[in-house]
């Protein structure tokens, strides 16, 4: 028969869903025969019984009872008859859910008990302390009366003392407040609280069960995605006193510290004072070394004892302690919570120390730990209220003032302004403005916006949707809800992460992470001027060993997605082994939408010709550029994928234009046409519209001029003696016809370059597979791709028939409370898309054994979508440069556990 109550001595750290973390936790520590005050847990199933039944199970009482008197033998036996018996009965569930659920202390206290700890202790001033802490906190907990009363009591008590601090009452006084308690309670409740401490027990039990479902416990596991059903264990436990004279105390420590991971043991403590007093923050604490001096026989003990505990989990551990009179007991003690910096640190350190094996180490960091090493960071100081909040779009904090248009950004940016650009929201032909931005803010639109996604691929701290920001665009001013109203060129600060909005200039900054990667020599700007904590060597020395861990296991390669040489290099700089998209539309904006303009307008084939021969010279110079950086790597290059008339400017705004303008202006002309064009050209749904390899299809000479500019890039590195490595992608292919027609375009262009420059370019033409009709007719396309690139934003797409920026400003957030999925599907690769990824590599590699296989969808830098695709059996990830080492560690990861 399964039993509901253990001594501390018959669990141990492997029974937390038992016992709780708590009990577990003290269970082990009693085994190691570290000092832990005798007691006994009532397991988690009696929890779970009575939240069911509304009644403890009937065997439950006898258990407590023979416990109860089990510990009673024990107390004497170990601490003499004379000491009165007192118990914390505290709550602990098997994840931590830390001052979330009620603890009642000194249960047992009453008006013989507290005459019987006076004499023990000797104390009389202390004994009564105790007791009228212990009747405020279970009328409060146990019997639920309301906290005023209490609170209103007690200030009369002081004020008839003369005195603002409940510390400074004498015994008298604290006789007095008792007693008032007291009243309080027969008053409230008809009675007063039972005398008998076995029944004081019962009640505490039972509170600490209803905890459970206190509104703080629900809120917490809510927003944790902690179970409902686990229920909490109880932990009865001896007393120990730290407020018993000047050598009592106590304290929380951790082995490390859990901010920076630095070793040796940290902590804080407070002298004469029980653990409660150090969670309220009344009275200041003192770090640990000032125990040192106080006390050193019990810090020497400490310090064993935290190194006995992490050599025995192998890991950091956290701690609760008091000291009795110069005697250590342990209290609590956990695996310890740590920042993402300790959190690499620890890992690297416990290796160089023997503790844990590389291997482990992996097993220990995330890449969603290492992406929050590499962005911008306020510095530590200046967390003050934010202004305003948003959705945390895309990690990273930034300061810059404020634009509101992308041209004006693009013209602070000349000027070498760091500017954040302010938008309702960004649409495509913002581009220009977004990359020239340091952040971006949007009053609308969440984490899969417009804004979101092209922040995230940049690397640009974003914070959308802050809808109680308002913009007036006319005025050009932005008013936050407190009713400040900032002005264009005004200082705003924002953070990424968190989705807080500052007004004005909060310091900043620059990763140390990003800066040993992207600037070894140590010569990078900073952002801002900020304080360099002397473990940041530390730390960008342990990720760098924890990288190299993961590359020795990694199986998946890792390119990046980059559209220009800045880009390649920052990709470069990560360990990128080459470019898995280059996305050609960004050449066809900024200084260059006037020659897309005359290409949409030209109305005989030499204009066509003119405005194709003026690409075909820029691009050559782009492609030069990133070929150059990527040196002996391959880059793949998208032919223009988004319909041509995204390059013109927003028909609404044409509109105006054409109404505003003089009649017989030049301008109104020009207006006039592309105005026309672009009613000519506008489509209900340009996401299935005319776009990737359609539009090189039907525009003469597009994708031509592309190859043609890459082919010649590359024949003139070669002729300089580089080691280009272009690599052709069609976009949006469904049937291998299409591919097919343009491959042998592609290939006549790469011939001619190469007959007319004498120089042999390499340069393998394969495929996109982001619609499920090429997903399915896999086989057939592999005859015609050299290689095929999964573009799973638009597979997602295509394959649940949503686009992605309605679906996510309109239906995303109900589907994910209603929990259709449980995460985006453009976060984390969808498993249906996934089974298309796995079925067309499979049928792609057998029908052309060696084919190379990549995904370059924003997936390919989620770690749990690398994990996927690394069972898939695809050859590389391509993802952001950002991600790349978040995608580097994860691939190594997904590599070791299947090892
Ligand atoms: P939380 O989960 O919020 O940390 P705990 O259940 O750990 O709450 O206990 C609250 C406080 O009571 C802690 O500061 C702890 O140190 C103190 N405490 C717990 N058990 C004892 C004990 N046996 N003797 C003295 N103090 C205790
Ligand atoms: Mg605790
Ligand atoms: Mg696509």
């Amino acid at each position: 028969m399964d039993k509901y109550v253990y001594e501390f001595a018959d669990g141990g750290r492997h029974m937390a869903n038992l016992l709780g973390g708590e009990s577990a936790g003290l269970a082990e520590m009693t085994r190691m025969d570290l000092p832990v005050p005798p007691g006994f847990t009532i397991t988690t199933e009696a929890c779970r019984f009575y939240l069911e039944h509304g009644r403890e199970p009937a065997r439950l009482a006898e258990e407590i009872t023979r416990a109860w008197t089990q510990l009673e033998a024990s107390v004497h036996k170990q601490f003499g008859a004379d000491r009165p018996m007192l118990v914390a009965v505290r709550s602990g569930a098997e994840i931590s859910m830390p001052g979330m659920m009620d603890t009642v202390l000194n249960v047992g206290l009453g008006d013989e008990a507290v005459e019987q700890l006076a004499s023990w202790s000797g104390d009389e001033r202390f004994a009564w302390e105790a007791y009228s802490r212990f009747v405020r906190s279970f009328a409060e907990t146990v019997l639920r009366l309301p906290e005023y009363l209490f609170r209103t009591a007690e200030a009369d008590v002081r004020r008839s003392a003369g005195t603002t601090a409940t510390g400074e009452l004498d015994t008298a006084r604290l006789k007095t407040l008792t007693h008032v308690y007291q009243h309080i309670v027969r008053h409230e409740t008809g009675d007063a609280i039972p005398r008998d401490p076995r029944r004081q027990l019962e009640l505490a039990v039972r509170a600490v069960f209803d905890s459970w479902n206190g509104e703080r416990a629900r809120a917490y596991r809510n927003r944790e995605d902690i179970p409902e059903d686990l229920g909490t264990a109880v932990n009865v436990c001896l007393m120990v006193f730290g407020s018993l004279g000047p050598n009592s105390g106590t304290g929380v420590a951790f082995t490390r510290d859990p901010a920076t991971g630095a070793p040796g043991a940290y902590g804080d403590y407070l002298r004469r004072a029980v653990g409660e007093d150090i969670v309220a923050g009344l009275r200041n604490t003192v770090p640990l070394t000032e125990l040192e001096r106080l006390d050193p026989a019990s810090y020497a003990h400490l310090c064993a004892n935290l190194r006995a505990l992490e050599t025995h989990y192998r890991d950091v551990c956290d701690i609760e302690f008091t000291i009795e009179r110069g005697t250590l007991w342990m209290l609590q003690t956990r695996i310890g919570e740590r920042g993402a910096e300790a959190t690499f640190r620890i890992a690297s350190d416990l290796v160089d120390e023997g503790v844990i094996t590389p291997d482990e180490a992996l097993g220990r960091v995330t890449g969603e730990r290492l992406a929050r090493l590499l962005f911008p960071r306020f510095a530590d100081s200046a967390h003050g209220h934010p202004s305003a909040h948003g959705v945390a779009a895309s990690p990273g904090a930034a300061v810059g003032r404020i634009v509101f248009d992308a041209h004006k950004a693009a013209d602070h940016k000349a000027k070498g302004q760091n500017v954040i650009l302010v938008r309702p929201q960004t649409r495509p032909e913002d581009l220009p403005g977004m990359l020239a931005s340091i952040g971006l803010l949007t009053t609308s639109g969440g984490k899969t916006s417009h804004a979101a996604v092209v922040a995230r691929g940049l690397g640009i701290p974003c914070v959308c949707g802050a809808e109680r920001i308002e913009l007036d665009p006319h005025h050009k001013t932005l008013t936050l809800p407190d009713g400040t109203r900032l002005h264009e060129g005004d200082f705003l600060s924002l953070d990424g992460s968190t989705g807080d909005v500052f007004a004005g200039r909060t310091p900043l900054v620059t990763s140390p992470v990003a800066r040993e990667f992207l600037h070894p020599a140590g010569g990078a700007p900073q952002l801002w001027p900020g304080p360099e904590p002397a473990h940041d060597e530390a730390v960008v020395h342990a990720v760098q060993r924890v990288l190299g861990w993961a590359d020795h296991h990694r199986r998946l390669g890792v390119r990046a997605n980059a559209d220009t040489a800045t880009e390649a290099d920052q990709a470069r700089a990560f360990g990128a082994e080459g470019i898995g998209l280059c996305r050609t539309e960004h050449m066809f904006l900024g200084d260059r939408q006037p020659i897309v303009e005359r290409l949409i307008l030209a109305e005989t084939a030499q204009e066509r010709g003119a405005a194709l021969a003026e690409l075909l010279t820029v691009q050559r110079e782009d492609f030069r550029a990133i070929l150059r950086v990527m040196d002996g790597l391959p880059v793949a290059v998208r032919l223009l994928d988004p319909p041509l008339h995204e390059f013109l400017p927003d028909l609404t705004e044409l509109e105006i234009r054409h109404a505003t303008l003089d009649d017989r202006s030049r301008d109104r002309r020009h207006t006039a046409r592309l105005l026309e064009a672009a009613r000519r050209t506008h489509e209900q749904n340009p996401m299935l519209g005319l776009r990737g390899v359609r539009l090189g299809l039907t525009s003469p000479g597009l994708y031509a001029t592309q190859v043609r500019a890459l082919a010649e890039a590359a024949a003139q590195l070669r002729a300089e003696g580089g080691d280009p490595r272009p690599e052709i992608m069609v976009p949006l292919v469904g049937d291998v016809r299409e591919l097919r027609l343009i491959k042998l375009q592609a290939e006549q262009v790469l011939a001619e370059v190469s007959a007319s420059t004498g120089i042999e370019v390499s340069c393998p033409i394969g495929t996109m597979i982001e619609l499920p009709r090429a997903a399915l007719t896999a086989g057939d396309l592999a005859a015609d791709a050299a290689f095929f690139s999964f573009g799973t934003n638009d597979l997602t797409q295509t394959t649940w028939g949503f686009s992605r920026d309605d679906a996510e400003a309109s239906f995303f957030p109900d589907y994910l409370k209603h929990k259709i999925f449980d995460v985006s599907p453009f976060q984390t690769i969808d498993p249906v898309v996934g089974s298309l990824v796995t079925q067309a590599t499979a049928a792609g590699k057998s029908a052309r054994p060696g084919l190379e296989t990549g995904v370059c969808g924003e997936h390919g830098g989620d770690p749990a979508s690398i994990r996927f695709f690394d069972q898939a059996g695809l050859d590389y990830v391509s993802c952001s440069p950002f991600r790349v080492l978040v995608a580097r560690l994860e691939a190594g990861k997904a590599a070791l556990e299947k090892e």
